[in-house]
Order: C-alpha cells, then sequence, then structure tokens
C-alpha cells in the first residue's frame, strides 16, 4: 500500500513540476523533476527510519551549503546571507496575500506546513525556478521550490511567479491546464519580464512554433517545446484579463474545470462560440502589437493584424515583422 501511494505521488509530482520560462529555468525544471522522481523512487525502495535519517541529513547538508535561513509562517527561506533571506521571506508573504486577493478576492489561509525555498541569487543568473507540489484526494502538499535569478528579478519576477502556481494550486486543488497555469503565472511578473514573453511570441509565432488553441487547451502536460506554451499562455491570459479582470479568469477556470467543457465555458463567459473563434481574435490582438483596450468583435477586418492568419487549426503566421 505504502508502495502504491508513493508511485502515485511520484506520478503527480512528475506531472506537476511548474515551470518558469527561461532555457535555463527549463533545464533546472527538467533537473528538479527528475530529482523529485528519483527521490520518490528511492522512498520505495527505503524502510520509513532509513528514509528519515537521510532525508534529514540531506536537509541539514542543504541547510548548511546555502549559508542562512529565514522563517516566516508560510515560507522557510534558504540563501547565501541572512538579509537576503529575510528581505525574500518577506517578499514572499507580502506577494502571497495580495495575489491571493488579485486573484481570489480573499487572502489564503496558513499551509499547514511551510515551503522550503532555496534561492541562488547572482548578477548573472537566469531568473527562473520550480515549485513542486503533490495534489492527493483533493488536498495539496509538500510544497518545495528551487529558484533563482538577481536580487531584484526574484524580488519582483520569479517569487510572484511561483506563488501564483501555488495560490491557484491551493484554490482549485487540482492540476489546471498548462496554459492557463503558465499564463497566470507569467502575468504577474515585472514588465520587463513580460516584454521579453511577447517578443518571443512574435518570433514563434512566425517560425511555425504556434500551438493552436484546441490543441493547447487540451494539453496537460507540457510539451515537448515548452517556450511557446509560455508566451502564448500569458498572452492569451493577459487578453482574457483585458476583457474580464483576473477574478473573471478564475471563475472561467472554476467553470471549465468543473464541467471540462471548455468551448461552452469560454462561450459563456467571454461570448466566443468556439475556441477557433478566440483564437482568431487573439491572433488580431497580438498583430496589432497588444493593444490595451478591448479588442474588437470577432473577425473583423480591422483588427486582423498584417500578415498574421489562421488556418486549419493551426496558428500560422506569415510576413510578420
Ligand atoms: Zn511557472
Amino acid at each position: 500500500m505504502m508502495v502504491s501511494k508513493l508511485r502515485s505521488k511520484a506520478k503527480e509530482a512528475s506531472e506537476w513540476v511548474s515551470s518558469k520560462a527561461g532555457i535555463e529555468a527549463q533545464e533546472e525544471a527538467t533537473r528538479q523533476s527528475a530529482e523529485v522522481l528519483k527521490r520518490l523512487r528511492e522512498e520505495q525502495r527505503v524502510a520509513p527510519k532509513a528514509l528519515l535519517a537521510r532525508i534529514t541529513i540531506l536537509i541539514a547538508v542543504l541547510l548548511f551549503s546555502m549559508g542562512a535561513s529565514y522563517r516566516t509562517p508560510n515560507f522557510t527561506i534558504q540563501t547565501q546571507s541572512p538579509q537576503l533571506a529575510e528581505e525574500f521571506g518577506k517578499s514572499a508573504e507580502k506577494h502571497r496575500h495580495d495575489l491571493a486577493v488579485l486573484w481570489l478576492g480573499h487572502a489564503l489561509p496558513q499551509w499547514n506546513q511551510p515551503c522550503p525555498v532555496t534561492v541562488r541569487v547572482g548578477p548573472g543568473l537566469g531568473a527562473g525556478g520550480a515549485t513542486t507540489f503533490v495534489f492527493n484526494k483533493g488536498e495539496v502538499f509538500g510544497w518545495r521550490m528551487t529558484i533563482q535569478g538577481s536580487r531584484l528579478r526574484v524580488l519582483d519576477s520569479v517569487l510572484p511567479h511561483e506563488i501564483t502556481h501555488m495560490i491557484l494550486a491551493s484554490h482549485f486543488r487540482q492540476p489546471l491546464p498548462r496554459w492557463a497555469d503558465e499564463g497566470a503565472a507569467n502575468s504577474v511578473e515585472d514588465k520587463t519580464e513580460r516584454d521579453k514573453r511577447r517578443k518571443m511570441l512574435l518570433q514563434y509565432l512566425t517560425s511555425g512554433r504556434g500551438i493552436a488553441f484546441n490543441r493547447m487547451f487540451a494539453m496537460t502536460e507540457y510539451p515537448a517545446d515548452i517556450m511557446p506554451l509560455h508566451a502564448q499562455g500569458l498572452a492569451l491570459c493577459e487578453f482574457l484579463v483585458q476583457q474580464g479582470g483576473r477574478r473573471g479568469f478564475v471563475k472561467y477556470l472554476e467553470d471549465g474545470l468543473e464541467t471540462d467543457k471548455w468551448v461552452a465555458a469560454t462561450k459563456d463567459h467571454y461570448g466566443y462560440r468556439n475556441l477557433g473563434e478566440l483564437q482568431n481574435d487573439w491572433v488580431a490582438w497580438v498583430g496589432n502589437g497588444f493593444p490595451g483596450s478591448k479588442p474588437a468583435g470577432s473577425g473583423t477586418a480591422a483588427v486582423r493584424g498584417d500578415g498574421l492568419r489562421t488556418a486549419g487549426g493551426q496558428v500560422v503566421v506569415s510576413g510578420y515583422g
């Protein structure tokens, strides 16, 4: 029983490693995922007492090697210096409160266990990270976050990104469609990071790496080519948030998850008759340089991006940029 439980935990953990974009972050997430899996596989073979001893040693080594630790009600930060640990800890709690209010309209109750957060800080480190957690029988637990970046990017992008994943996981207690989860998390990053993704989105859409919405909505796993999912997820989240706000976006996800009828939920919440129509309007919005106001009705020539078009269910973009 123990083994099968752990096996299902391993499976869920492998399915639910959330990662932030950036090649480095991607590699980190993959490594994290492999580590989690390896650890869980090992757990299946090791007796509980021996396992506990090993974990205790592992944590002691980790704490020692990371220099300093700072504990808040919901996070235990491990990083190079006590000052940074305290700064990240306070920032994480503030993000947790503010982002929960932003997405859900209310603060979250405290988690049963604080989430261990390991932060590598350095001016040359690419911003990114991964958070792992486990869903089981409507509960979410086993938080672990490993992140890196410059001090500023950790504070204004990486922490809010990863904490948004945690807030949504705490709210929904089940996996979200990948595009929506990453889209929401990317949408709370600093503008410099969001602008980078927008630029990359145009590159993806003009080089055949776009993902058709009917395929993207059905994705419960990360695709092998993960970066376009991040960029499209962000731009679609921003597009929908423009039309119905962040709390409206969460309500849309609630509906979609409950019914698993995304076409109907999209129609009810945003008025699009199908995902193709949503995709067409979104492509036009992207092509027009992400205008700030609510886009005009579907399919009008005025809102079509120059050279941007869709065909055969696949996002195809030609002659743009
Ligand atoms: Zn993410």
